[in-house]
């Protein structure tokens, strides 16, 4: 069983598209989403549009949609982020609302190796940046592997006996998953990553070979910026997809 990973799309089909070229539906067998589906980017209806399509076996929301449906009022984001939130809310149709008011809170458990989450394992919210937050998220998690989202950066921690290993991923890592280890990984994100490379992230977990390949894709950046500015969207919002911040 292999799943193709994907996390904090934030409507940005262009992206969204090239990882789906990258690594076609015969290399995996289910979708699984770590949430962030829309916000910052221009196409939240052609985002949702297309995973609907993919049918996935499991997705979460994040803080993006939740604030984009209603089920959030964004007063912990920052301007730019709520002004996103504000347009993604108005362009959304209604069955695309009501779809993200649909999507489960994580944690998730999929299999007997994988739990997902969008922030943390024990809450959907918080940032996992640092050695203390991956040590509290590996104590939460049930299963083996617990990958999680929203800091749009791709990070493996790893965790044998007490012994805690992090490490920023290089492309196409292949994550060779240690029977008695723990491990929480972030796989980067789809549609705004933030480590300086602009693009696209995502992942591949093979199951049965407990093999987790993290990969990045080039996509049509200028074709996503001029979405953004077409749709009126804060010009920041575009220039970011460039540089991978
Ligand atoms: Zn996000």
């Amino acid at each position: 069983m292999r799943y193709l990973i994907l996390s904090d799309i934030h409507a940005n089909l262009q992206a969204l598209d090239a990882v789906l070229a990258a690594a076609p539906s015969p290399e995996w067998d289910h979708v699984v989403v770590l949430g962030d589906l829309v916000g910052y980017g221009a196409d939240p209806n052609g985002v949702i549009d297309r995973l609907k399509e993919l049918l996935p076996l499991a997705i979460i929301r994040g803080n993006h949609d939740k604030a984009a449906c209603g089920l959030d009022d964004g007063s912990s984001f920052n301007n730019v982020a709520r002004m996103a939130a504000a347009w993604t809310s108005e362009t959304l149709t209604p069955g695309n609302r009501d779809y993200l008011r649909s999507l489960p809170a994580g944690p998730m458990s999929i299999d007997h190796l994988l739990e997902i989450c969008h922030g943390a394992p024990y809450d959907e919210d918080h940032y996992i940046f640092n050695g203390d937050d991956a040590v509290r998220g590996l104590e939460a998690a049930r299963r083996p592997l617990c990958l999680f989202g929203h800091t749009h950066l791709p990070v493996a921690f790893e965790r044998d006996r007490a012994k805690l290993g992090g490490f920023a991923p290089e492309e196409d890592t292949e994550l060779e998953l240690r029977a008695g280890a723990t491990y929480l990984v972030n796989p980067g994100s789809v549609g705004q990553p933030r480590d300086g490379d602009p693009r696209a992230a995502f992942a591949i977990l093979d199951v049965d070979a407990r093999v987790l390949t993290l990969r990045r894709v080039e996509y049509a950046v200028g074709a996503a910026q001029r979405r953004i500015l077409e749709a009126g969207l804060p010009t920041s919002l575009a220039n970011r997809l460039a540089i991978g911040r």
